[in-house]
């Protein structure tokens, strides 16, 4: 096999908080963990930001010819309320509130998140394991990290004994934490009487009568830790040490922290060679959560139907966004820079679309050559999307000009830049055209003038106050499948 071209490929590592050449443990294979969602909720746009970086690194280790393992999982037990060893399931809890078996939670909201993924055009990963089909693994684990004397059983929950783990090896070294200072800054959580130190965290619950979701195991009935699925998930697909490891940044504590005490502590082994983290997406500066009422569904972006949104936007306007921010950057979401995505968006796909009609001349005028090393150059300096993309649009330019006779590129060099353009644009960033989007931009314009002359008499309407008028106007184009919408640059209008 051939080894992979055009690298060398940079990565920002968390662990040791440096940009290190990416270099396999087996060439030409990777493997690739990233944490997936707890399904007991729909996902929202700070999410698929999220898993959009990893689509993008996987896209882009597939791309430069290494063939990739991608294991991204799908948390369906243990994921309690408050993300420590308290409160309850996450899913039990929907259930009840739903009325419905935790296992059609689990169903509903997969099901869900693979349309989000589907929409936002995210790839399949290889292996998408759930924690409740890896008991049996989850429990051998518990059972070698409590025979390496890591973890101790208190009356049918196990946890993992951090101060003793934290006399051999470096807990807190990913995240950056010290031991004493988290010793200072825990708070007492359920299970405190059970816990020989507030560090320690539950490998194993034991679950009460009452509790849906239980399992049989050495310590009694119980459920699996959150954090222990994925180390264990991890080591049956990718091995004891594999490559890269990813999540969103407010997964490195606790989560992947204690992901490489307990593969440490079962294995003698550190499990992951790169780690890498995504930064959160936020609205108007503040980060993007439901508990802030700025967490957009995906459907509410689509449709505009959010008080923080003047319009709706296409998933793929609002993927590109996303890519012209750095992963580890934080974004923030406003509609100024939705709009200005669009624009951008449709300027691009309307170059590709000159691509295959451009005029071959007799000499090449720009130096593509330079420009493909330079889009290879950006995305191996640490998935460097936004200045790929600026380098795009160099490209765009030299298209534009060729299409206006302007400049000129030789056959050869035309198609040189439209396989760049392919590979860039769709295989690596992963955009693709929206036909819907495509067909407004292009074929309304007709409509647009008529539908513009009902808005310009509705607002002449609103200003005289005759708003019987101005709602009788809406209602009507309302029924010919013509929504209006009112935003703070004016009104415009879309079919229902
Ligand atoms: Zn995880």
């Amino acid at each position: 096999m051939s080894e992979p071209k055009k690298g060398p490929l940079f990565l920002t590592n968390t662990l040791t908080r440096k940009k290190e050449e990416f270099v396999p443990l087996n060439p030409p294979f990777v493997g690739l963990y990233v944490c997936g969602p707890t399904v007991y909720s729909d996902v929202h746009l700070g999410n698929v930001r999220s898993f959009t970086t990893f689509d993008v690194l996987y896209r882009w280790l597939t791309h430069l010819g290494y063939k990739v393992r991608y294991v991204r999982n799908i948390t369906d037990v243990g994921h309690l309320v408050d993300d420590v060893d308290a409160g309850e399931d996450k899913i039990a809890k929907r259930a009840r509130l739903e009325q419905l078996e935790p296992m059609e939670i689990v169903q509903k909201y997969t099901n869900g998140f693979h349309d989000v993924m589907r929409l936002f055009n995210l790839k399949n990963p290889s292996i998408e394991p759930t924690a409740t089909a890896h008991l049996i693994e989850q429990i051998g684990m518990v059972e070698r990290i409590v025979k390496n004397g890591y973890a101790y059983e208190a009356n049918g929950s196990v946890y993992f004994d951090v101060p003793k783990y934290a006399e051999k090896f470096a807990y807190g070294e990913l995240s950056g934490r010290k031991i004493d200072e988290l010793m200072t800054n825990t708070r007492d959580t359920e299970g405190m009487e059970e816990k020989r130190s507030p560090l320690d965290f539950a490998i194993w619950k034991k679950a009460d009568a009452h509790h849906l979701m239980k399992w049989p195991s050495p310590w009694g009935e119980g459920f699996p830790g959150w954090h222990l699925e994925c180390s264990a998930m991890s080591t049956k697909y990718l091995g004891q040490t594999f490559d890269v490891h990813g999540g969103g940044m407010d997964l490195k504590f606790p989560h992947h922290e204690c992901e490489i005490a307990q593969s440490v502590a079962a294995d003698g082994i550190a499990p992951v060679r790169y780690w890498m983290h995504g930064n959160m997406l936020t609205v108007n500066g503040r980060k993007m959560a439901k508990s802030e009422g700025n967490g957009f569904t995906p459907e509410e972006l689509l449709t505009g139907n959010h008080k923080l949104l003047d319009k709706g936007y296409s998933a793929m306007t609002v993927r590109f966004f996303m890519l012209q921010c750095h992963y580890a950057s934080t974004l923030d979401f406003s509609n100024e820079a939705m709009q200005a995505s669009e624009k951008g968006l449709e300027r691009m796909m309307k170059a590709i679309e000159l691509l295959s009609k451009l005029k071959p001349g007799a000499v090449d005028e720009a130096d593509i050559a330079s420009l493909e090393q330079r889009c290879y150059a950006a995305m191996n300096d640490d998935l460097n999307t936004p200045v790929m993309i600026a380098e795009l649009f160099e490209g765009v330019r030299i298209i534009n000009s060729v299409n206006d006779g302007k400049l000129a590129l030789t056959g050869p060099t035309i198609e040189r830049l439209k396989q760049l353009f392919d590979a860039m644009v769709f295989d690596v960033l992963g955009l693709k055209k929206e036909e819907g989007a495509l067909r407004q931009a292009q074929g309304d314009s007709a409509m647009d003038g008529l539908v513009g002359e009902f808005i310009r008499m509705r607002a002449e309407a609103k200003a005289k106050k005759d708003f019987a008028a101005s709602d009788a106007i809406r209602e009507k184009l309302a029924v010919l499948g013509i929504v209006l919408k009112d935003g703070k640059e004016g009104t415009t209008w879309e079919r229902a």
